[in-house]
């Protein structure tokens, strides 16, 4: 289906579908394509326990997030407050944009 590309990318502003985290909003930090996969910030956040080391002398519990797969994010519309599925086009420089297949709205500029 995805020939390596992915409908989000880093620095987009997604919106999770499904899952634990459904509903809420956050940014692409890392993107992964080739396992059509997406960091997004405050989703599917992962409790790890660390030991002590010298950068980190008390040791403890770090909070950080964990991959979740791309068909579980779109990409957030602003005009239409939520994630909605983009299409692509191209404007009359030849500049290709993703634009909101709901309201129309351009999500690239
Ligand atoms: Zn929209």
């Amino acid at each position: 289906m995805y020939k390596g590309k992915m409908h989000v990318k880093k620095g987009d502003t997604v919106e999770v579908i499904s899952g634990k985290d459904k509903g809420k909003k956050g940014k692409v930090l890392t993107a992964f394509p080739k396992e059509n996969r997406v960091i997004v910030e405050g989703v599917n956040m992962l409790t790890k326990h660390v030991k002590p080391t010298r950068q980190l002398q008390q040791g403890g519990i770090v909070h950080q997030e964990g991959p979740v797969h791309a068909s579980n994010v779109l990409l957030y519309c602003p005009k239409c407050k939520g994630g909605r599925r983009v299409g692509k086009k191209f404007l009359k420089d030849g500049t290709k944009v993703r634009y909101c297949k709901s309201c129309g709205e351009t999500l690239d500029k």
